[in-house]
């Protein structure tokens, strides 16, 4: 066992941060980074092991970014637990963990923000969803975090696929120079996607969440037989039957995120969110022309088991 087994470095502040960085940068070591919003589960240890594996140190940030919430109660009741994503952090291999305040990361003034447009603006950005706002914030976080961290590699979530389809544009759009790596989504047992949100759900209500990831499956199904409306239309029958109020629930073409009717050549992403309990979850697949679910770090489906 490493020294980070027993317990991360702990980070508070831009300047010890970035003291952090440079002490990294004297040793001659890459630097691998994880962005969270705490309450680790599954999912976010896969990226932080991942890091671990490819890169000699990994940062992991925990922050409740502010600016990418649309309503006070969904930021107020996001989970929090530091202590246990502390150790649980050191296990996966994260030596020093970046856990700011508020007023550290946006200081009296602060005034600038980052946008992407174009890709940001359907699905989770769409006016009815949770707007183009929202990955303004996140971009605006995210881009904070590349300058501060440096890092040479970014591990990101296929859970969140256009997050990460909006920091891959933002990174090649403004020369960051770090890779972004996206890691399969992972699911408990039953298929739910792993989510700090999922801690919210009283139980007859994570038991109807599970008809997210059964709708996408459906809709894989039929499209494999050639109709992908008809998968969707499958898809949106169950969720209703399930008395699921759908946000969204669309296919589209994984690198432009234009509307498809059809599986084409290239991957197409079936994506999905809801209010489920007061709970807000996302879900998604890739499909590739011929209906399976794509495999690689692109969006492939990964049980909790196999990501360790
Ligand atoms: P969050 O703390 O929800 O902001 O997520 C931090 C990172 O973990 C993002 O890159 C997410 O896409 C990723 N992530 C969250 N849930 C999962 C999951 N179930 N599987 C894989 N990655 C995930």
């Amino acid at each position: 066992m490493n020294e980070s087994a027993l317990a991360p470095k702990v980070v508070r502040t831009r300047a010890g941060m970035a003291a952090e960085r440079e002490l990294a940068r004297a040793d001659g070591v890459s630097v691998g980074f994880v962005p969270t919003m705490g309450f680790l589960h599954e999912g976010h240890l896969s990226l932080a092991r991942e890091a671990s594996r490819r890169c000699d140190r990994v940062v992991m940030s925990i922050f409740v970014n502010p600016i990418q919430f649309g309503s006070a109660s969904d930021l107020d009741s996001y989970p929090r637990d530091e202590g246990r994503d502390l150790e649980l952090a050191a296990l996966a291999g994260v030596d020093t963990v970046y856990a700011p305040s508020v007023e550290d990361v946006y200081p009296e003034g602060f005034a600038t923000r980052v946008a992407v447009s174009g890709i940001t603006e359907v699905l989770c950005g769409d006016p009815n969803s949770r707007g183009q706002a929202h990955f303004e914030g996140v971009t605006t976080i995210v881009a904070k975090l590349f300058n501060l961290i440096d890092p040479d590699l970014s591990f990101f979530g296929a859970k969140d696929a256009q997050q990460a389809a909006v920091v891959r544009r933002m990174v090649r759009d403004l020369d960051f120079r770090t890779e972004v790596v996206v890691m399969p989504t992972v699911r408990e047992a039953d298929g739910l996607a792993m989510s700090s949100r999922n801690a919210r759900l009283e139980p007859a209500d994570r038991e109807r969440a599970l008809a997210l990831y059964r709708a996408l499956c459906e809709i894989r199904d039929v499209a494999t037989d050639g109709d992908l409306g008809a998968g969707l239309a499958g898809g949106r029958n169950l969720l209703e039957g399930e008395g699921i109020e759908i946000e969204y629930l669309e296919a589209r073409d994984f690198d432009s995120f234009e509307t498809v009717e059809d599986l084409g050549e290239r991957p197409v992403l079936v994506a999905v969110a809801a209010e489920i309990g007061g709970v807000r979850l996302i879900d998604n697949i890739v499909l590739e022309g011929d209906g399976e679910a794509i495999k690689d770090q692109t969006g492939g489906q990964v049980a909790a088991g196999e990501a360790r």
